[in-house]
């Protein structure tokens, strides 16, 4: 079955085909943070779902390289960092080192690449791109001494949003907007310095100013991904204006086509509510921790619903992610003793084609729900129904060994791309401490027989010694389950 995606721009569902699989990773370009406050977990509800993408289509044997921007410079931040009295690079730093613990604590995997806007490389791509919209006619300075796009000459300027350029509205993100334009719809890419700006300017052949926050996005993309990227994400508030502008940008200067699949995600709600700063009705990822709860269980209550499908934020919701996971540990649990017990006791009994009540392998049912649109629910929907015939199945008493084994291999393919596993707290049984600190003792009198045979009981018994810098550490053998 191949993989499908519903793109924004054609509103269909449509085969996945990178534009060159053989030669280079799939490119994913996803819009990150501005960083002048913690995100919220509606933010991370688009983080996540750009996370299940790449995890799915490297489940699929895809390589995937993805770049996430930091927006580090646009009017929030600036006031932000005015308001607070630093300087913009002060302020901002707090809230990326935030951003970063939260991408972790949500198990989020690292992009390959994360620019920041104020880079001086980046800039300078910025005013090299809009030099070159200049000169093609696609943009013009003002008298406000700030540069703007000129819509009405890019024809397939509202294409992604399927949207009448007669109802253009300002899109708040840099001021004075509606001054000095020649249509409501033209958009900064270059804004004048003016006073409130303060320190934070750059030279430019238009004089002192910043960047508009469209451009900053379409030089990245570019600079690191090249002229066409495979698939762009965001939520779906992304899609007007910010990456209809990044179009008309990065293939007014180009003049190629810049993204092959628009993918967006449904917001968060909060009581049937985007969940937004301007709002403040929000929670950030350590306001849900302070309730006690984890951060595989947020992972898994935002994960869950499909992620065109709006989603409402209640505790109820963490309480029942909490308790699906909940099913999912003590299903590894029990399948784990089965598998131990049985390959201890018999371990040369045990044949996967013979073995009675063996399971058929498990259908591909998970990944090929991915395939359709990242169908996480069709995908769960199959892990549960799983969970409760091979719990049917050792009820009575008919999981071999074999079986159990099968399942955990089958439940540690399914979670590279859930990431939804218990942090285990390793505890070391006494018996074993106590044959380590012998092991030591044995080492300082250097009776080296002695600490070997130590060594060797403490192996037999599934466990590993290694000699570290903070003294020897006591580990669970690979091998032994
Ligand atoms: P921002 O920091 O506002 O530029 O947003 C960062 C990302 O979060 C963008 O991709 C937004 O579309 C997304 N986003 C913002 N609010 C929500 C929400 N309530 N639900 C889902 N995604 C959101
Ligand atoms: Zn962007």
């Amino acid at each position: 079955m191949p993989i499908r995606f519903f793109n924004t721009y054609s509103r269909e569902l449509e085969e996945f085909e990178p534009r060159d699989p053989a030669a280079r990773p799939i490119f994913m370009y996803t819009c990150g943070p501005t960083v002048y406050s913690r995100a919220h977990i509606g933010n991370f509800r688009a983080y996540i779902f750009e996370d299940l993408l790449q995890r799915q289509l490297e489940l699929r044997g895809y390589n995937v390289h993805r770049v996430m921007n930091i927006t580090d410079v646009d009017d929030k931040t600036i006031r932000g960092a005015r308001e607070s009295g630093v300087p913009l690079q002060k302020f901002t730093e707090q809230f990326k080192q935030a951003f970063f613990e939260d991408t972790d604590t949500l198990r989020i995997k690292r992009a390959n690449e994360y620019p920041a806007a104020t880079d001086q490389r980046y800039i300078d791509r910025m005013i090299e791109m809009i030099a070159t919209l200049i000169s093609k006619g696609f943009a013009y300075l003002a008298d406000d001494k700030s540069v703007y796009f000129r819509i009405n000459k890019f024809p397939d300027y509202g294409k992604l949003a399927h949207f009448d350029l007669t109802q253009l509205q300002s899109t708040g993100r840099v001021k004075h907007d509606e001054y000095d334009k020649e249509h409501i719809g033209d958009f900064a890419l270059w804004k004048g310095w003016d006073e409130e700006d303060g320190a934070v300017k750059w030279d430019s052949p238009w004089g002192p100013g910043r960047p508009g926050w469209h451009i900053e996005c379409s030089a990245m993309a570019t600079a690191l991904l090249g002229d066409q990227i495979d698939i762009h994400c965001g939520g779906v508030d992304n899609i007007f204006p910010h990456h209809e502008a990044e179009i008309a940008q990065s293939e007014g200067v180009t003049g190629k086509k810049f993204v092959r699949y628009w993918l967006h995600c449904a917001h968060l709600l909060v009581d049937g509510q985007k969940m937004a700063k301007s709002l403040g009705n929000f929670y950030t990822v350590p306001n849900v921790l302070a309730k006690g709860y984890t951060g595989r269980e947020l992972r898994y209550a935002l994960l869950r619903v499909h992620y065109r499908v709006p989603l409402n934020f209640t505790w109820e919701g963490m309480n029942e992610a909490r308790e699906s996971l909940g099913r999912v540990d003590e299903w590894l649990g029990r399948l784990r003793q089965i598998a131990e017990k049985e390959n201890v006791q018999h371990p040369t009994l045990i044949n996967r084609e013979q073995a009675p009540n063996a399971r058929q392998p498990i259908k591909p049912g998970f990944e090929n729900a991915l395939d359709d649109d990242l169908n996480i629910s069709g995908a769960l929907g199959f892990l549960f129904e799983t969970i409760r015939e091979t719990n049917r199945a050792m009820d009575e008493n008919k999981l071999d060994a074999a079986s159990a084994s099968a399942c955990l291999d089958w439940w540690k393919r399914i979670n590279t791309v859930l990431d939804l596993e218990a942090e285990v707290e390793i505890i070391v049984p006494p018996e074993l401490e106590q044959l380590a600190k012998d092991r030591e003792k044995a080492r300082r009198e250097k009776n080296w027989k002695r600490s070997d045979d130590l060594r060797e009981q403490i192996f037999a018994l599934g466990w590993e010694v290694r000699d570290t810098k903070d003294g020897p550490k006591l580990t669970r053998r690979a091998s032994s389950g």
